[in-house]
Order: C-alpha cells, then structure tokens, then sequence
C-alpha cells in the first residue's frame, strides 16, 4: 500500500494529515508542500504579525506533532505533476511517490496585476510568510504606502500600515469596499471608518502604471484618470487564482478551481481536492462556488479524511468568515452573495452592526461587525435542518440568539 499522498501542505493539506490520523487512518500520509517550514496559519499575515512578527505563533502545529503521528512531511518540495494513470506525483528532485488516494490541496497564488511596473523593487504582494517576513522589513523604512486593491488583506494592511505611521492610500477599481464579498451596508461601514482613522481611500481608481525612481524602486502609482500617488511602498493585493494547473495538465477538469463532486471527489476516483484550489457545488444553493477562508479550508479537509475513513454523507458545512481592520471586527455566516434583501440592524448591546441577508423567503446569512454572539447565532441557525426562513426571522424581530436559542 502507498497510503495518502496530500499536495500541498497549508491549512487544508495541514488538517487532511491531522483528520486522517485522528480518525484513526493506519496507513502512510505523506504531506508534500513547496513552501519552506512546517505548515502555517495565513490570517495573521495580515493582521497581528504585521505589528508583533512573533513567526513561532503562526505554525499549525510544533515538529513533535509529524514524528508522533507518523506524519511524513517534506517542505521545500514541489510536485511537477500528476502521474494518474500509475497513482504517482512527480516531484522536481525527480522522485515519484505512489498513492492509493490523492488530495489536492494547492491552495491560490495571487493574481497580480499585468500593468507596467510591477517588477520594480518595493512593489510588493502577500500571501506567504516568505512575502510578510519582506513586507515587515520594506514596511520599517516606508513612508508613503499605496495598496492597490480594496478586499479583505488590502484593507487589513491598510490597517497595519497606517497604525505604524505611514501615510496609506488604497486605490480601488471597483465603487465599493469588498464588493465580491460583502452586503454595501458593510462596505459603506468600512469606508467610513477607514477615511475616519486617515487613510486615504479611492473608489473608481483605476491603476495604469507603477511609476519607478533611478534605482528602479516604487516612487508612485499613476491613476487611468492621470493623477499620480506618491509611494515608497506598492502592495498589490488584487485577489487571488487557484492552483488548478497541475490537475489540468493530468486531465482532470478545472475551471476557477478544480472541480469536485459532492463528495469532493475530482473526476478520477483516487484524486480529492479541497480548499482554495477546489471548486465545489454548494450544498444550500445548488451553485458551484470555491471560497478562500480557513473555515473552508479546515472543513473540507476534515470531510474528506472522514470519506476516505468511510464516511458517506455529502459534503455540507456552513461557511464563515472574519477580517480584522479599522471599523472593528467583521464577521460573515452563510454565503450573502445574491441578496435581495439585507436588513440591518444593531446588536442588543448597541455596539455591533449586524446584517441579515435573504434572497426571496430564503435566509442566506448575516454579516456582523463587533457582534460575536449574533454571529455564532447566524451559524447556528443556518446549520438547522429544516433550515430557518425569513419569515420567522422576521417574526422574531431579527433576534438571533432568542431564535437560536
Ligand atoms: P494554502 O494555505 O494556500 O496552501 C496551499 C499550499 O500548497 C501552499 O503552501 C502552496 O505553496 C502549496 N503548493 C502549491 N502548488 C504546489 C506544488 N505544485 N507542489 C507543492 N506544493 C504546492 N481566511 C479566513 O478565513 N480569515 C482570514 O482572516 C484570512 N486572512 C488571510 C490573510 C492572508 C494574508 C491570506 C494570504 C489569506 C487569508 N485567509 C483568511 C485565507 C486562508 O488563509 C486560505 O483560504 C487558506 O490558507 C486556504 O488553505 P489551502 O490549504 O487551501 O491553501
């Protein structure tokens, strides 16, 4: 027996190792990841590490836990390709390693921008430690900090930027704050609190050029509209891809992602896909989406491992999400894209900001800024079978922790 192969060992590669051998698996797990290091938790990348850079938090788990577990785990150690037809992945060193099940848990790379500037020193991007570890030092020395992209981590460092003294502009295309993600009460919520605390932020911008200095370093970012931004710093924060190529180049169908079934299985039966890379049909909607969240990540891993474990239910979680950034702690239950109608409304306590979003009769989830309690009562509620409606969230005027009781 060859065992479990995993490709790539981040947060989803990380928990499929873990679920295996905590559900009790027996036969080999080798966890294969590019990046170099034990795996680690990528949200802080952007929030608290930015400020304190401690990197010994981050990781998933201490060395021990491998070797205890009979976890093999090779860092710095690429797969090249996917051998299907022999159950073997092809690694750059030249090995090939046999499987008798594969999970592909490639994660997403950024998407870049194709303007002119982009290779010039100080223009920047985030998504490994390797690139925080870069941003912390480039961030010691910046003055003048220009992001262009206006989701969650460009507004996180944002955030993290301006709270160590630089002057921060984010310039955004579109003509609200994480439009692909959350309900225009929440972007509008964000933009203010953003523009209070003083960063500079610009709806409608479009980018044409990074603009470079005679050492061949970020000096600004010139806008379609012919303004020009001075910056020492450029973050380019303007989403993500997935890692689909390698499933591609095997034969296996991908489109945004790697699509799987509703048992996260691709189209060969010895190849799963979970995470970032995968592309799933959700459960509640009937639509094929990929999420980028931990909770995605750590829960489609653990499905899986239940599957190969024998498990035979589908697939069916409820999604959530948090970011952290000027204008408090936002946190979503549910899948809100598609509203038809938000209700917003404030906690009991007065404090928090919380929006309930339906589509139809349909409640599809409730986004919150400082409402922790309302948020674990969103998710609750989503999870019931049969699940909850508009209609008895209206009758019970919005209180979701009285509903979910
Ligand atoms: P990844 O964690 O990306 O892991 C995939 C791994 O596979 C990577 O290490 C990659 O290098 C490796 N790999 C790719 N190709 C190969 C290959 N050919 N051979 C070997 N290895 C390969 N989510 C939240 O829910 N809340 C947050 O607040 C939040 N903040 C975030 C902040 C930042 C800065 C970033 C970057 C992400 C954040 N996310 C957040 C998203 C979350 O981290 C991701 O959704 C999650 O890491 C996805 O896990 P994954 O295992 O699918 O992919």
């Amino acid at each position: 027996a060859h065992g479990i192969v995993i490709a790539g060992a981040g947060q989803a590669g990380f928990q499929t190792a873990a679920s295996l051998r905590g559900g009790g698996y027996t036969g080999p797990i080798t966890l294969l990841g590019d990046e170099p290091g034990l795996p680690y938790q990528r949200p802080p990348l952007s929030k608290a590490y930015l400020e304190h850079g401690a990197d010994d938090r981050l990781v998933l788990r201490k060395p021990h836990f491998f070797a205890k577990h009979g976890i093999g785990i090779e860092a710095d150690c690429r797969i090249d390709a996917i051998d299907r037809s022999r159950q073997a992945v092809m690694l750059a060193d030249g090995r090939r390693i046999t499987y008798d099940h594969l999970v592909l848990a490639l994660g997403a790379r950024n998407r870049g921008l194709s303007i002119a500037g982009t290779d010039l020193g100080r223009v920047i991007e985030l998504r490994t430690l390797a690139h925080a570890r870069h941003i912390r030092e480039q961030l010691a020395a910046a003055h003048r900090v220009v992001i262009i992209g206006g989701g969650f981590i460009g507004l996180e460092f944002a955030t993290a930027a301006h709270k160590r003294g630089c002057a921060t502009t984010i310039v955004e295309a579109g003509d609200r704050l994480m439009a692909r993600a959350v309900c225009d009460t929440i972007s509008a919520h964000y933009l203010a609190a953003h523009r209070q605390a003083g960063v500079d932020v610009r709806l409608g911008a479009k980018v044409s050029h990074i603009i470079g200095n005679a050492e061949g370093r970020a000096a600004g970012v010139a806008l379609a509209d012919g303004q020009t931004l001075d910056a020492d710093l450029v973050l380019i924060a303007t989403g993500v891809v997935p890692n689909s190529e390698l499933a591609a180049a095997a034969g296996l169908s991908a489109d945004n992602g790697i699509l799987v079934d509703e048992i996260l299985l691709t189209g060969d039966p010895a190849v799963s896909a979970v995470g970032d890379c995968a592309a799933f049909v959700h459960r509640a909607s009937g639509k094929r989406i990929r999420l980028e969240s931990v909770q995605n990540a750590a829960d489609q891993a653990k499905y899986v491992a239940a599957r190969i474990l024998g498990s035979a239910q589908p697939y069916d979680t409820v999604a959530w999400f948090w970011s952290d950034q000027y204008g408090g702690k936002l946190q979503i239950a549910g899948l809100t894209a598609g509203a038809d109608e938000q209700v917003a409304h404030r906690s009991i306590n007065g404090k928090g900001l919380i929006v309930d979003c339906f589509c139809g009769s349909t409640y599809l989830g409730t986004e919150s800024v400082d409402a922790p309690a309302e948020h674990i009562a969103a998710r609750k509620l989503l999870g019931l079978q049969p699940p909850v409606d508009k209609r008895t969230i209206t009758e019970f005027e919005h209180d979701l922790r009285a509903l979910a009781g």
